[in-house]
């Protein structure tokens, strides 16, 4: 397990215009603190990043892109490539079931942005996760390894360590209806166990494995405490500035608990 870093991501969606954007990122300036334990993602909306990259330190925070389009240039009016992030952003969200399925994007799309992030020296963070109609069939682990294999396919074995997985279960993003820890611990390893299957088990253990899909901060700890999960990926409880900062230190104290197991 990476357990050496917790990841904290919080995906804004869209929420906000750049003026508010500006506004929460000093309010989280103010109560987040710079540890080298804790990665702390902000992931405003497009048109934020510019502003907010010229008002963060990057030392406590990293900027990641909620989409792009896969190909570097062209003819693909109104979108926004990865080729154009580059420099702005240092991780981009990839495949998220907002884009799976309200935009219809399969894992061939998903796969080409995998990789279009690489290439741009972006870290793409792939979201897989089963709707809840999957998961009562049964068909979650056949659904992860899909996705996975999908998603990744292409990606060489000296690429992968730029890749962060998050497991996000369709039926938890935006419901308060979160998985149990068991449950993203149980996921955490059929994502890993894939991972082990196309990388080898080395790298199994270094691709951190996050968890996302209701979470506040009633719920953190619980997968903070985790060693198979190595970090959150927040929507709703993002857009808080006490929750998220209050996720944050949690982050921090569990990463002490856990070194001293
Ligand atoms: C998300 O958008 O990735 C997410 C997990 O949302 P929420 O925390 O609101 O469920």
């Amino acid at each position: 397990m990476s357990k050496d870093k917790t990841y904290i991501i919080g995906n804004w969606k869209m929420n906000k215009n750049i003026h508010d954007s500006s506004m929460l990122v000093h309010k989280l300036a103010s109560t987040i603190k710079v540890r080298r334990d804790v990665e702390v993602v902000l992931a405003p909306v497009t048109l934020a990043l510019q502003a907010i990259s010229l008002q963060i330190n990057r030392r406590q925070f990293k900027l990641a892109a909620q989409n792009f389009y896969w190909r570097d240039e062209g003819a693909f009016t109104g979108e926004v490539s990865a080729y154009q992030l580059k420099g702005l952003v240092e991780y981009a969200i990839v495949g998220h079931s907002e884009r799976r399925h309200i935009f219809g994007e399969i894992d061939k799309d998903i796969r080409s942005k995998v990789q279009a992030a690489l290439r741009n020296d972006i870290k793409p963070i792939l979201c897989v996760g089963e709707t809840a109609s999957e998961r009562a069939n049964n068909e979650t682990k056949d659904v992860l390894a899909d996705q996975i294999l999908g998603g990744l396919a292409n990606v060489a074995s000296n690429e992968i360590k730029n890749v962060v997985i998050a497991y996000e279960p369709v039926w938890a993003i935006g419901t308060g209806n979160f998985a149990s820890p068991e449950d993203a611990v149980a996921a955490a390893r059929i994502i890993r166990s894939q991972i082990r299957h196309l990388y080898g088990e080395e790298i199994s253990h270094k691709v951190p494995v996050l968890y996302g899909g209701s979470v506040s901060t009633d719920n953190a700890s619980a997968y903070l405490n985790c060693i198979e999960l190595d970090g959150l990926l927040i929507g709703g409880a993002s857009l808080d500035s006490h929750q998220f900062s209050e996720i944050v230190k949690k982050a921090h104290n569990a990463g002490k608990k856990v070194d001293s197991k």
